[in-house]
């Protein structure tokens, strides 16, 4: 049987933001599937998360060729879910996945050449079942593809109808502004920029934020929990099933120190006093910002969703808040 949906899934239209000037609107909570969506995942979690999410009004996956582990695995595993329990909903949805890193073997298969560009959007469509996505990102810059070349790929997959709109990751701002202005002579508009972005890590503020502002292009920051450690994950230890604590996990055990965890408990006193989870606060903390579209969390289980998803309860933060979380970070 395939899953029925939610019928109160769009009761709240404020959930939905315009990304940036486009006539796009996304979900202000998007989830990625770059963790617990490999061969070795439960695929019954799996499958709790991706429709549970969807119930919930979360309209937007964001998927890449190499989620896994292996590489392909999370696309895989999304395109079985889509084919036995979505297919009926393919029109309320938003995919998207990128290609950028390592992918395969030989001079094809990394980076931004035309080539691998193209040949990767269409191995992700056979790994989804799907004729198009929805958003396909240049997952970053490569130095030594002209732009011009990368740009022009991501402009012909629109045209052929691979993509109805294409994005950039991880491009610092001085290289939007180039990538955008030459989608813009092709016809083509950048709808979206994906940079990391975090309580942790603060880059985009210095430039990145107002030039996306400037230009019109949607923010959808990545890793926004630091990847789980802007939560109550790690305030006392280092859970078993923490991303941690798993070998594949991309957040390292020894990142997690006694002093940075000293840290994450003031903060969370900081949230309780605002009558939030940390992660809801860490959260809130970034959709204040008017250039953020939506935040793209990664969850291990569908109460993670639904506690980040109080984030919008309060996005405001007094001067009197962001002093004390300023000072807090600083010393980081
Ligand atoms: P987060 O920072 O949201 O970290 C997610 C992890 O945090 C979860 O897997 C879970 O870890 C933990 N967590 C989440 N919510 C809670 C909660 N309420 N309470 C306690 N723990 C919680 O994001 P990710 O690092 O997973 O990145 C999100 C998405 O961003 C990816 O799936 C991908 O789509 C995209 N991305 C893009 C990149 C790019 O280069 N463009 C790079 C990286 C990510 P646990 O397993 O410990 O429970």
């Amino acid at each position: 049987m395939s899953h029925e949906a939610s019928p109160t899934r769009y009761d709240n239209s404020a959930f939905y933001a315009r990304c940036g000037k486009s006539g796009l609107k996304l979900p202000r909570v998007s989830l990625g599937l770059w963790h617990n969506f490999g061969d070795g995942a439960d695929h019954a979690v799996a499958r709790e998360l991706v429709l549970g999410a969807f119930d919930r009004g979360i309209t937007h996956f964001d998927l890449a060729n190499n989620y896994g582990p292996p590489a392909g695995a999370a696309e895989r595993c999304f395109g079985e879910l889509l084919n036995k329990d979505l297919k009926a909903y393919r029109d309320e949805l938003v995919i998207s996945t990128k290609a950028g890193y390592w992918m395969w073997n030989g001079p094809y298969g990394d980076w931004g050449s035309r080539k691998y560009l193209i040949s990767s959007l269409d191995q992700s469509l056979k790994r989804m079942g799907l004729d198009y996505v929805d958003i396909f990102y240049h997952h970053r810059p490569d130095p030594e593809t002209p732009l011009e070349e990368t740009m022009g790929a991501l402009a012909d997959i629109v045209r052929q109808g691979k993509a109805l709109y294409v994005g950039l990751s991880n491009y610092r701002a001085a290289e939007t502004r180039k990538a955008a202005d030459i989608l813009n002579k092709l016809g083509v508009r950048c709808l979206i920029h994906q940079p990391r972005y975090n309580m942790l890590d603060r880059w985009v503020e210095e430039e990145l934020l107002g030039t996306l502002e400037e230009l019109g292009i949607g923010c959808i920051p990545f890793s926004p929990l630091a990847q789980g450690l802007l939560s109550a994950r790690y305030l006392d230890g280092i859970p078993e099933d923490s991303r941690a604590a798993k070998p594949e996990g991309f957040l390292k055990r020894e990142y997690v120190t006694v002093e940075r965890q000293a840290k994450l408990r003031e903060l969370n006193e900081l949230a309780k006093a605002r009558a939030q989870s940390l992660s809801q606060m860490a959260l809130a903390w970034i959709l204040r910002q008017r250039a953020v579209t939506s935040v793209l969390i990664g969850a291990s289980r569908i109460a993670q969703v639904d506690d980040n998803l109080g984030a919008l309860s309060r996005t405001d933060f007094s001067e009197g808040e962001q002093s004390k979380i300023d000072a807090l970070l600083s010393a980081w």
